[in-house]
């Protein structure tokens, strides 16, 4: 693959960074595209580039805003609580939004001449997206290779990994740390190790703790 180009779906945050590195690792030019629609913290985009400049990659911004208009929900509007119920999607939930995502992702990628999409989307800790899920994305990958023409190969590097193994794959990219440092996971809009009470800021700690524990890796924090 070291010949080929790819584009990384990218927001910033622990599992698109870590598959940021992953595409460094493994293609010879990589650029990233982030979406923005109306996210609560227009951090999470200043956080993007700085990430993708710190990288050393061409960094593409793409406004999504119309999903607000699509699907009022937790990320876009301020006055929507974020919880989960049990056994409930979230009410961060946006209907389709990663099939419009990687479908957009598709149409630059043709244009900058990558034929590799990289996204983090993982059915390990399925959070009820079903266009997350395998199964949909070897299907879309089929779809848009007829819509346009064009031999894209969708890359998940996550989808069979837990939130411990993707820290796992971070380090042995050697990212550890600048994942730690640098990525922004929480839906409060704090980076790094966020604030600690919403579901993404605990499910972070909690994949960080056990990988720390079952590596056995020195954490002198
Ligand atoms: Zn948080």
């Amino acid at each position: 693959m070291k010949q080929e180009k790819a584009v990384v779906v990218f927001s910033g945050g622990q599992d698109s960074t870590t598959c940021l590195f992953w595409a460094k690792e493994n293609f010879a030019e990589v650029e990233t595209v982030t979406f923005q629609y109306g996210q609560r913290h227009a951090l999470e985009t200043e956080i993007a580039s700085a990430i993708s400049e710190a990288l050393g990659v061409r960094h593409h911004l793409l406004d999504m805003s119309l999903l607000g208009q699509l699907a009022p929900n937790a990320l876009t509007r301020g006055d929507i609580e974020i919880k989960q119920e049990e056994g409930a999607l979230p009410t961060t939930f946006v209907d389709g939004r990663n099939l419009l995502f990687l479908s957009f992702a598709a149409v630059l990628a043709k244009q900058v001449g990558a034929k590799h999409i990289v996204t983090g989307v993982c059915e390990t800790d399925f959070s009820g997206y079903p266009d997350c899920r395998d199964v949909f994305v070897k299907s879309l990958n089929v779809t848009l290779n007829l819509a346009m023409d064009y031999p894209f190969v969708i890359d998940t590097p996550l989808m069979w990994l837990n939130k411990a193994q993707t820290w796992e794959l971070a380090d042995r990219l050697g990212a550890f740390e600048f994942v730690r440092d640098r990525t922004l996971t929480c839906y409060n809009g704090i980076p790094a190790a966020g604030c600690g009470e919403c579901p993404a800021c605990r499910l972070r700690a909690n994949g960080l703790a056990t990988y720390l524990r079952e590596s056995g890796r020195e954490d002198v924090r």
